[in-house]
């Protein structure tokens, strides 16, 4: 039995809706689960966030997840929307059978979707501008050929009038300039026409309230993680839900200008007393963080990384922990030590650290 366990606060992930309530007042919160819910695991995030007013998904899979936990615990059903919408002709039965929502962002969805046949009632359609992040989105400043967008989107939708919705590509960053052109030039091309706007994802929450239009998308926060270079999630005032833990295995004594590991890539400048951690990057922990001066936990002492993160095992320095032993838990991100510290030193997000924990890693839920 391998040690390495994801423990998933399912209280952090309630407050933290709770807390992104607080800050939008009475707006939608559509609560972004995709992936799912950012490496938390879709169907408990999900039942954390029963309070939501909508889930946001990248996939028909996740969506069907969705609906079918709803069955079973004899829910009514959520909006769901599928963020990148559909590309496919023979998904579109199943998105009105499950009586999803879905984003259109080019003009071959427009297509597909006046190809098929209605299921009957409005079609519920969020229609996606690009405002400047030149991912997806019909072009917010081209008004002429967003005014026929417009108009096929709402005959498509029997004439409900679609969602509006951006995305920012900088909202957490210190400069707020690219986001305050991106939320001009959105309410320049919605201006006049009909329909709720949703532009805010967590760091257009938090920084940008002016923009938090009828529907909220946050992702990151509810699971209290955060992009920002300067602030960790708990800094933005909201609870890491996920810590990754695991064991020392073994303990032993190396010399002085001994080498550590694959490649002997870290030679000790003392006499070192060495943990080895059952943690590797075949559990998701980043083999990137090598070498880059990360630290972890043992019992909950801070103790530097030693040499390369290999698939199963990793190394730390325990000479200043007399007391840590084979059997002393290791922490490899969570409350105690931020997910984004460690991103750091990995030259990543806290985003993709909780993404990628892998399949055999435990899961430990707690309230
Ligand atoms: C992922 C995503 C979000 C959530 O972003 P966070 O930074 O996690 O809050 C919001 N909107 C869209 C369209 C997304 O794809």
């Amino acid at each position: 039995m391998r040690e390495a366990t994801a423990i998933i606060d399912l209280g952090a992930i309630r407050r933290n809706l709770q807390g992104i309530r607080a800050r939008v007042g009475n707006r939608r919160i559509l609560a972004v689960v995709k992936a799912d819910g950012y490496g938390h695991g879709l169907e408990r995030v999900v039942r954390a966030l029963r309070d939501a007013d909508g889930f946001g998904v990248a996939s028909l899979e996740d969506a069907t997840r969705i609906r079918q936990l709803e069955v079973r615990q004899g829910w009514s059903r959520k909006p769901v929307v599928l963020l990148s919408g559909v590309d496919e002709s023979r998904d579109v039965p199943l998105l009105e059978s499950l009586g999803l929502q879905t984003v259109l962002h080019d003009h071959s969805q427009l297509e597909l979707l006046e190809r098929s046949p209605r299921a009957g009632g409005h079609r519920h359609l969020w229609l996606k501008l690009d405002t400047g992040m030149h991912r997806l989105g019909f072009a917010a400043e081209q008004t002429d050929r967003l005014q026929q967008v417009y108009a096929r989107v709402l005959a498509l939708g029997a004439g409900r009038p679609p969602v509006w919705m951006t995305h920012f590509s900088s909202a957490d960053e210190a400069n707020p300039h690219v986001t305050t052109a991106q939320i001009d030039c959105f309410q320049r091309a919605v201006a006049g026409r009909p329909g709720l706007h949703s532009l805010a994802n967590s760091a257009g929450i938090t920084e940008f309230p002016a923009a938090h239009g009828d529907w909220v998308r946050p992702g990151g926060l509810l699971y209290g993680l955060s992009t920002f270079a300067d602030r960790t999630g708990a800094q933005c005032g909201f609870e890491p839900a996920m810590t990754l833990v695991s064991r020392i295995i073994a303990v032993k004594h190396i010399a002085a200008g001994a080498a550590v590991g694959y490649g002997g890539s870290e030679r000790m400048q003392r006499p070192t007393r060495l943990g080895i951690i059952s943690i590797g990057y075949g559990d998701g922990y980043p083999r990137h963080a090598s070498g880059q001066g990360a630290t972890v936990l043992v019992d909950g002492h801070p103790a530097p990384l030693l040499g390369r993160v290999s698939m199963d095992l990793s190394c730390v320095d325990l000479t200043d922990l007399p007391l840590a032993q084979v059997g002393s838990v290791v922490t490899l991100w969570g409350a105690a030590l931020p997910t984004e510290q460690l991103a750091r030193h990995a030259h990543t997000i806290s985003y993709e650290l909780t993404c990628g924990v892998t399949r055999r890693v435990a899961v430990r839920e707690i309230e």
